[in-house]
């Protein structure tokens, strides 16, 4: 089983965290002394209503057992109030209906005694980890052994025991309790943490440990010398696809075949997501294809998906909203943004994302700091809804500028930010302006939705149009001074995002990008 722990900073980024990572992983750890304002209940459900599989740990690490701590809000909060907390969080999982909770041995008796009591009482099916931390070294081998007994007399589920190696052999002796535990029938995670570690969590998975921990992507580790999720799937792949979980011998044995994926549109002639998916593909050694499909009858396109074993589709105009309604799922975001953009194909089951959003902000991202900034963004479709919804998410301010005052109005109240009409455009200040609607696009390339002397003021101007490579906006935006970022970046990062949630790899998004510019340059 592959777990992957929440350690989201807010409620918000956790709900947005659960949703990808129950895409990839087989349980799911909620770590409720990071996220600080998590609601538990909120939480519990977004597991279960992206999944009804992923099995949900419920974890508050005390703080001399954890890699990473957050200061109490409350000055002064004292150990013992930090305690009744975690015990209330703990029993409140338990009422929830929680597959597991995580308690650490040197809680001590009480506490421990007093969770199981709290389950019995419930009737609750909640089974009980017991969990070691020792972040310093590695015990010997007989002093683990020890430990594991101690864990043992609790009669828990899972025994969990994890160590730091400050040398390779310091994985001998945690590795080795693993067949040790199966030896006594006690289900175990043992690992070793640090680089030194990683060569645990390569072994752990062969040996039968209860589940291995991976992160969403780089830099989210919970605990030093995590591997991501896809890289623990390489590596189960590489090493031996048998003894890997369940989901993931499932991937592994679509993996032997070739896998497809289609773009929904009309027209879609014109598109080059096939060109820039099927590159990436390539580049990740991924045997399948990517198609276009101009579609005629939307119902029957998702029966097609359904039933020709299409792994992942994207949706493009005119369908994004439309697509909705013959979906099994729709994540959050999508559901907010009021479109999807990608379906991820599950065995049948058919679930609606939205990465436009992700690909404006990354593209963003790249150029500027979102927080605290102003966005005058131009249109009110379904690319304007996808700026707005992530310019909040990021603590930008969005406003709304379009030709139809209604439409424009309609999507400014949706996130409460003000409305101008176009030709008020001028009496905004703001820091970056936004087109997305498809005023410049080829073959229309001299035309622009604004004046050039409207752009005077702002420090960046993004265009989210892509053909042309510069369109007219960009043009006068540069003559002007401003920083331009063409739609390019959001193109590339919104496919790249679709690979990843269809594969669990990220692809080359540089090669992606040099691919696109190469056919957009020869057309120029
Ligand atoms: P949409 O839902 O049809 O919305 C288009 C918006 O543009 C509407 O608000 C419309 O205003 C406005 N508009 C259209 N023609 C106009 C004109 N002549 N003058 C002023 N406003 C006009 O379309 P969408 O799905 O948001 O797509 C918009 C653009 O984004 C397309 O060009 C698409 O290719 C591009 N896009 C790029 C990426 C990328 O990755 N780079 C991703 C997604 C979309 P009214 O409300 O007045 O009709």
């Amino acid at each position: 089983m592959i777990c992957i722990p929440i350690i989201a900073i807010s409620h918000k980024e956790a709900l947005r965290d659960i949703e990808r990572s129950c895409l990839l992983a087989d349980a799911i750890e909620l770590r409720m002394d990071l996220i600080a304002d998590g609601a538990l209940p909120e939480l519990i459900s977004a597991v279960r209503r992206n999944s009804n599989t992923v099995r949900i740990i419920v974890t508050w690490r005390k703080k001399e057992e954890a890699a990473q701590t957050v200061e109490s809000p409350e000055a002064g909060d004292q150990i013992k109030d930090q305690k009744d907390k975690k015990m209330a969080m703990l029993k409140q999982a338990i009422e929830l209906g929680a597959d597991y909770i995580d308690i650490e041995l040197s809680e001590g008796n009480d506490a421990i005694e007093e969770l199981k009591s709290h389950g019995a009482k419930m009737g609750s099916s909640t089974k009980i980890i017991i969990s070691y931390h020792n972040f310093q070294r590695t015990p010997s081998l007989n002093r683990l052994k020890g430990i594991f007994n101690q864990c043992r007399e609790f009669k828990p589920a899972v025994v969990k025991i994890v160590t730091f190696a400050r040398k390779p052999e310091d994985n001998l002796p945690v590795l080795s309790l693993i067949p040790y535990a199966r030896k006594h029938l006690q289900e175990i995670i043992a690992l070793c943490m640090g680089d030194k570690g990683r060569i645990s969590r390569v072994m752990a998975p062969l040996l039968g440990n209860f589940l291995n921990f991976a992160t969403l992507e780089q830099g989210t580790q919970s605990a030093p010398g995590q591997l991501t999720a896809s890289e623990m799937r390489q590596i189960n792949k590489l090493v031996n696809g048998d003894k890997t979980s369940q989901k993931h011998q499932v991937l592994s044995r679509q993996e032997s075949q070739p896998r497809n994926y289609i773009l929904l549109g009309n027209p879609v002639g014109q598109s080059l997501s096939p060109l820039m998916h099927n590159t990436a593909l390539c580049d990740l050694g991924i045997e399948g294809r990517y198609n276009a499909f101009c579609v005629y009858d939307l119902a029957a396109a998702i029966q097609g998906i359904r039933g020709m074993d299409v792994r992942g589709a994207s949706v493009t105009i005119p369908f994004k909203s439309a697509v909705m309604e013959y979906l099994d799922d729709i994540s959050a975001d999508a559901r907010n943004i009021g479109a999807v953009n990608t379906i991820i194909n599950s065995n049948g089951r058919l679930t609606g994302v939205n990465t436009d959003w992700r690909g404006l902000l990354a593209a963003l991202r790249e150029a500027m700091t979102i927080k605290g900034k102003k966005f005058v963004i131009i249109g009110a479709g379904g690319t304007a809804r996808s700026a707005a919804y992530g310019i909040i998410q990021e603590g930008g301010f969005p406003v709304i500028v379009n030709r139809t005052a209604e439409k424009g109005k309609l999507l400014a109240v949706k996130f409460n930010c003000p409305f101008y009409a176009l030709d008020d455009i001028e009496k905004i200040e703001a820091d970056c302006l936004i087109n997305t609607t498809p005023v410049g696009m080829y073959p229309h390339v001299d035309k622009s939705p604004v004046d050039s002397a409207s752009l005077a003021g702002y420090k960046y101007v993004m265009d989210v149009i892509y053909n042309p490579l510069e369109t007219k906006l960009l043009k006068d935006a540069r003559q002007r001074g401003c920083h331009v970022l063409p739609g390019l970046d959001m193109f590339v990062h919104q496919g790249a995002e679709q690979i990843k949630l269809w594969t669990g790899l990220d692809p080359n998004r540089a090669l992606m990008k040099k691919t696109v510019k190469e056919r957009l340059a020869e057309g120029e």
